[in-house]
Formats: C-alpha cells, structure tokens, sequence
C-alpha cells in the first residue's frame, strides 16, 4: 500500500495551567521560574492532616475554557488518580473523572472545520523532575532532582476527539486552542514554559476503514514545530510496522527532538490501573446557572468570531492571510475604528497586515482616524499605493496629519492639480464631447471619466472628476 492509501488519525489532550495566583487547593503562590521548593505548603506537599479547599477562580477559568470550547458546562466530582511517581508527594492526583466540568463541545479551525471535545476537566499539575545525567531522561541519569513549586498548580485537561488528520491539522488546533485560551484570561498559553503541555495520540488506519486502529501517546513535545514532526513520524512508523505485517502496541511513547524519532517510554495503563476513586476531601462542584450565565457573558469575543468580523469588513475569507495576521497581532479594534471611520475595510486590512504589523510596536500610538485618512486619500487615489506607504510609515513613526505629511512630501498637491490639469486636457481634447455634456447630456460623462482615468493612469478619485466636470458645466 503507499502512503496516500493510509489515513492518519490524531486525537489530542492539551494540559493547560490556570492563570491563577494560587495553586489549586492551597495558598502557595502558582509563579513559574521560582527558586525551587520555595512556593510549598503541607496541602501541596502532601503531609497528612492537610486538607484541600477549592480555589474558586481556577473553577471559574474551567468555566470559561468550557464555555469558550462550546461545552456543556455541569456539576462535577473530583477523583484521586492513584500513582507514584517522585513528582507527585501525595502519591495521587486529584483530577476529575467520570464527571468532568466540561463536557462534549467542539472547536472550530480557521477554515471552519470543526473538532470534537470530549471533556475539559480540573486538575491538579505534578511537580517537575529533572534528570541530570547524559541522557536527560530517568534511564540513565546519575541522579534526579524534583520541584515541587508546580505540584497543585490548577490544570484544565482539554481532551480532544480523534477528529485530527494531519500533523498540520494538529498544529492549526493547537495554534487555535491556544489563542481561545489567552482570550479567556484563563491561560497565559506559554509552551515554552510549560503552560501549554500537548500529548498526542497517533494511529493509522486504511483510508476508507470504518474502525480507528491501534494508537501511541507521544509525549514531550516542546513547540509546535516538534508536534508537528513527531506525528509524522509516528504515522509513518506505524505504517511501516503494519505493512511490514507487524502490530503497532498500544503504548506511551517518547519524541526526541534531536533525532527526530519516537521511542518507547512504557506501556499505556488502563485507567483500572490508577485506581481512580472519589475524593474523600472535598465536595461536588456545583456551579449555579448564575454565575455560569455571568462567566459567559463576561467572556470577550473569541479569536474566530474576531476573524468573522475582521473577514465582513475586508470583504475577506475567515482564513485569508491577512485577517487571520490582523487578528493575530491584535490590530482588529484598529481596523474597525477606521471603517467607522469611512476607511475601506479591504484596504485597510491590507495595510495593517503589512505596513502597520512590520513595524508592530508603533501601531499602539497609531491613531485610527489618521490611519483611516491615509486609506481613504488611497482609496480615492489622492495618494498611490506607494505614496500611501510612505505616508502611512511616517504616521507610524512620529504621528501627525496625514494630509501634512503628504503635502510635506509633495505628494497631494501633486495629486489634486494633477487631476484639475488632466479634467481640463480632457475637456480641451474632446470638444465634441464636452460641448454635448455641457448642454446638459449626462450620458457622455461615462465617455470623458475614462478619458480622466486614461490620462491619470487609473490615479484619479473618479468621483472628484466628475464633480470636477460638474463644476465645469456652468
Ligand atoms: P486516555 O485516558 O487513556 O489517555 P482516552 O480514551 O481519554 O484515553 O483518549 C485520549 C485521547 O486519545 C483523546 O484525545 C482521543 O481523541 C484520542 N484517541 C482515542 N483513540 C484514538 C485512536 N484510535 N487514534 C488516535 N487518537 C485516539
Ligand atoms: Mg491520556
Ligand atoms: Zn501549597
């Protein structure tokens, strides 16, 4: 079989940490980069006698992430996740189960596609062992050390169905979850931190085939890029393996970035291994309707309906370049100022993805009625898309009025007695013609606008021209 006769199925879960000044079920302070095992308490160490009281905002950022993925948002349990691990000083995980907060909601790629979410539960984060040694991994290393500074840090486990098809698809989802999640305030989105931790399960699958086959979790992944690339060779791995009447074992797997391979890391548990059971300490959460309708309703509008409307102004696909750019870099409150301004949304659009996000730091003092100014002395080619730059730069640079700037630069004058000149070239050239217009014909002002237009080269703001005409008529 070649390649093009498999299909790649991708399913993945995105752990996400709050942005919560507290860890999840103490006062610890949950802040990234701290001398270690300084933010720890007996709750998040785990010392008996210590008991877990609810951090209240890490719930209502559930309920926004929840909210934003189009979930179900209902009353929820809280389970231990039995395990040891060194990073974990309780010896468990409390973690949501069978009851998860969020349930069953979707997302939607730039290009509309949407992806299933099956849940987006709370969760306790682990803390953070670092093997020191060549390999850097547990195998090997001469020994370990651990930070317990993340332990109890509030999570939000996004589980992802395998609606994913490519390791593209998987980072334009990734790409996507991650700006709803910095525009809930719920995240600060970092992967580079660790904020944002991606686990990916791969399988293949004949193309046409009605059941899913055999999967691998790859961990450690630590960009977009990487996640990228170990789906791809997990794929094709896999292919390999079943072509060559191999089985693919469902197991964890490990990406090295180095070499750019996938390797086994343990067998895959079952959740009967983790001998889940509902936590003893704390009660159901049971959010009311009210403060569920209030967390909605306070959300701001989410990157896609934000391309939406940035795409109805600029006449634009959702996921043309430069509305996804606009968006992107924020530009969008600035491109619908100077709409209202009476700017075209088109050109406007075209210039903030260019122009305005080149050099992005200015654009925060750049005001929206003089960019709208400068698109509209464009737009009626007082200015051509060159000078328009040049003006729109110097804008940019150090503020002021862009009619100032153009004249400054030569450029309006030019424009305007330009046209006056070429109005009465015109009417000199095509007597005929004039004469008929003058008297009254309205129909010949087609006729002498195109000789206006040939005579600009296509510059002149035809509605200029023909009031100009107008006001010849007299
Ligand atoms: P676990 O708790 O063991 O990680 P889940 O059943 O909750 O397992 O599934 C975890 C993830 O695996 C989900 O994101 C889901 O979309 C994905 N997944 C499940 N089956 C497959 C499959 N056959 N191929 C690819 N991804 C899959
Ligand atoms: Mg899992
Ligand atoms: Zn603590």
């Amino acid at each position: 079989m070649s390649r093009s006769e498999w299909e790649m199925v991708i399913g993945l879960e995105v752990h996400t940490e709050l942005r919560t000044a507290t860890k999840l079920f103490c006062g610890c302070a949950n802040h990234f980069g701290d001398e270690p095992n300084t933010n720890v308490c007996p709750v998040c160490l785990g010392l008996p006698g210590s008991l877990p009281v609810l951090n209240r905002t890490a719930v209502e950022y559930a309920i926004r992430i929840g909210t934003a993925l189009h979930c179900t948002v209902q009353p929820s349990l809280f389970h231990r996740k039995n395990y040891f691990y060194p990073d974990m000083p309780k010896d468990y995980q409390i973690s949501q189960y069978d009851v998860p907060i969020n349930a069953d909601g979707w997302l939607a790629l730039p290009d509309g596609r949407r992806v299933g979410i099956e849940r987006a539960h709370i969760e306790e984060d682990t803390g953070k062992s670092t093997h020191v040694g060549e390999s850097g991994r547990i195998h090997g290393a001469d020994h370990s050390l651990v930070d317990y500074n993340r332990a109890g840090v509030p999570l939000v486990e996004i589980v992802g169905r395998p609606d994913l098809r490519s390791g593209d698809d998987a980072r334009i989802y990734v790409d996507e979850l991650r700006a709803i999640l910095v525009a809930t305030g719920a995240s600060d989105g970092k992967m580079e931190e660790g904020s944002l931790r991606v686990d990916a399960n791969v399988s293949v699958r004949p193309r046409g085939a009605a059941d899913l086959g055999t999967r691998c979790e790859i961990k450690n992944m630590n960009s977009l890029r990487s996640l990228g690339r170990a789906i791809e060779y997990e794929a094709t791995r896999q292919i390999t393996l079943l072509e060559e009447g191999g089985t693919v074992s469902q197991e964890t797997r490990h990406w090295d970035e180095g070499t750019g391979r996938t390797s086994t890391m343990r067998s895959k548990e079952d959740a009967y291994d983790y001998r889940y059971f509902p936590e003893p300490d704390l009660v159901p959460i049971v959010p009311s309707e009210e403060w569920i309708r209030a967390v909605a309703d306070a959300l701001p509008p989410m990157p896609g309906d934000r391309r939406s409307a940035v795409a109805a102004a600029a006449k634009l696909a959702p996921d043309a370049d430069p509305v996804v750019t606009v968006v992107r870099l924020d530009l969008d409150s600035l491109l619908h100022a100077a709409v209202a301004a009476g700017a075209d949304g088109g050109l406007a659009v075209k210039r903030l993805a260019n122009e305005v996000a080149s050099s992005l730091e200015r654009a925060a003092v750049l005001d929206p009625v003089a960019f709208a100014t400068v698109v509209q002395m464009e737009s009626r080619s007082a200015l051509t898309p060159a000078q328009a730059r040049t003006v729109l730069k110097d804008l940019l640079e150090g503020g002021g009025d862009p009619a100032a700037i153009a004249k400054a630069h030569g450029f309006e004058a030019m424009a305007s007695d330009a046209l006056a000149d070429a109005v009465d070239q015109v009417i000199a050239e095509n007597p005929g013609e004039w004469e008929r217009f003058a008297g009254g014909e309205d129909k010949v002002q087609g006729f002498l606008i195109g000789k206006i237009k040939a005579a600009t080269g296509g510059n002149a703001d035809l509605k200029e021209a023909s009031a100009l005409l107008r006001g010849r008529r007299s």
